[in-house]
């Protein structure tokens, strides 16, 4: 097993061995570099050239191909947006709320619509989404979410559960009620990202692996800067690195890059999935705002994920903080909470990745042909499908063939600048610790501590 292969289990499993690409070792001319071999990189290379096929396009890989939250993610494929459909309606209106939720749902079908005609087996499974109200206090998030998306008039793709009509699909403790959702999918990611690689080589586009950037020019210079040589861009350079891209000095504050972090099952016997029910195989998660996501994976284990990893002071990436062990312990007591007939599972994998979040929680696409910059980042752990629409957005602006997408609330927009330290760490580390005291009030039967108002208000989404 390569390295690699040890970040997650889905790269351990992709079916690929993961040798590196040959890496960048002289300067070139292309019309599009991009930075970054994730979902976000990968989907505007593929979109570009599938619209302009002569065009030289080249996408430069600290690592490898999905090394970062492309290959590690929870594989839900959703149309979940990392913005509520209230707090999306209160901030630009009815109609542009509508059509944001309608090209997310299109976008899982587009996510399904590349896998065939690319002959990528990515293992999509159109189950759907059910979120569970595990405790009388969760029941009203259920309730607004499905008035919000009701009030869009998308209300015939929900479906609010009773805590028995949960029970026939999935058998957890606690649950007073669900809702289901319909247009949602879940994946193998890095089957995923490793076929998107695949798709633009057979169409002449460039990967280079284990090729740093370590700097960039902008305008009539623009390029890309390595240690082996400079990408000269005639028309874009792509900033498409995510979390990754807090740790250039001149995007320090665009994104935050916060700890997701993963436990999986051994694969569960017949008695226990009987026991279980969960046969759709629906994403599942609760309305903990500490945020939990399951997956039932095609071989039958099942992967639970949860933020909790404290964050680190000066926005840290580190290998060492894809393990944290009080946190991964924390996530193996759930799955026993949740499903008692696995006590004694056997948990085989853990792994963690960085999510990027922007200061408004809300995503955005952005090219400038002055400077030629474009980039797409800011998903806040819903960026499966969210980086094809993104992408496919990307892939118009640069090359000027617009169509009504780009003129959705998260193109050619930008965030607000996180707040310099040590500003920033103390207010993330409040909100870490303000979401786990909500969540162990309301598990406990308690009142809610005094601050939650607050802690809602600031981190409203
Ligand atoms: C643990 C975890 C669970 C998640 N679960 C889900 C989920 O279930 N559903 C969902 O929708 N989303 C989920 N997400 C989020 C989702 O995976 C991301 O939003 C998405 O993968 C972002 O893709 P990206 O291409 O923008 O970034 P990335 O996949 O992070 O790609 C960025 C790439 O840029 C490279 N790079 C960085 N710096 C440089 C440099 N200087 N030079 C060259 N290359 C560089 C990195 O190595 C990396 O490969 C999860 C994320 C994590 C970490």
């Amino acid at each position: 097993m390569t390295d690699y292969a040890k970040r997650s289990f889905w790269l351990e499993t992709c079916s690929d061995d993961l040798t590196p690409r040959a890496p960048l070792t002289q300067s070139i001319d292309v019309d599009v570099a991009i930075l970054g071999g994730g979902y976000t990189g990968l989907w505007t290379a593929y979109y570009l050239l599938c619209s302009n096929s002569d065009l030289k396009v080249a996408v430069l890989e600290k690592e490898i191909v999905g090394f970062g939250a492309s290959g590690r993610n929870g594989g839900w494929c959703s149309s979940k947006f990392p913005v509520t459909p209230s707090v999306l309606q209160q901030r630009y209106g009815r109609d542009q709320a509508r059509a944001l939720m309608l090209a997310m749902n299109d976008t899982v079908d587009e996510v399904s619509r590349f896998c065939q005609v690319e002959g990528v087996d990515a293992h999509f499974h159109k189950g759907g989404i059910l979120t569970l109200a595990r405790g009388d206090h969760q029941l009203p998030m259920i309730q607004s979410s499905y008035e919000a998306y009701s009030g869009l008039g998308l209300g015939e793709q929900y479906e609010l559960l009773g805590p028995e009509q949960v029970q026939e699909r999935i058998k957890v403790t606690k649950v007073c009620g669900g809702l289901f959702a319909r247009e949602n999918a879940s994946l193998h990611p890095a089957r995923l990202v490793r076929g998107i690689a695949r798709a633009i080589e057979r169409r002449d586009g460039a990967i280079y692996e284990r090729t740093e950037i370590t700097g960039f020019k902008e305008g009539s210079a623009a390029s890309l800067l390595t240690a082996g040589g400079e990408v000269r861009a005639k028309r874009a350079l792509v900033l498409a690195g995510e979390s990754y891209l807090s740790q250039l000095p001149r995007l320090h504050r665009v994104v935050l890059p916060i700890y997701s972090l993963i436990t999986l099952t051994e694969p569960l016997t017949e008695q226990q999935w009987a026991a279980i029910g969960w046969q759709n195989r629906e994403s599942v998660a609760s309305c903990n705002y500490t945020v939990d996501y399951l997956t039932r994976t095609a071989d039958g284990r099942i992967l639970f994920g949860s933020r909790g990893a404290p964050y680190r002071i000066g926005s840290t990436i580190s290998d060492d903080q894809e393990l944290h062990p009080p946190t991964h312990a924390h996530i193996e007591d759930l799955v026993v909470e949740w499903f008692p007939v696995l006590k004694g599972i056997r948990f085989t994998h853990h792994w963690g990745g960085p999510v990027g979040m922007p200061r408004d929680w809300m995503p955005m696409v952005a090219f400038d042909p002055n400077t030629r910059i474009a980039t797409a980042r800011g998903y806040t752990g819903q960026g499966v499908s969210t980086t094809n629409l993104t992408g496919r957005i990307m892939a118009e602006l640069i090359s000027g063939k617009r169509t009504a997408l780009c003129g959705l609330p998260i193109a050619e927009r930008q965030s607000p600048l996180w707040e310099v330290e040590p500003l920033r760490w103390l207010a993330v580390r409040y909100m870490q610790d303000a979401f786990r005291r909500i969540d162990e009030a309301g598990k406990e039967g308690k009142p809610e501590p005094v601050d939650a108002g607050l802690a809602r208000y600031v981190g409203r989404h």
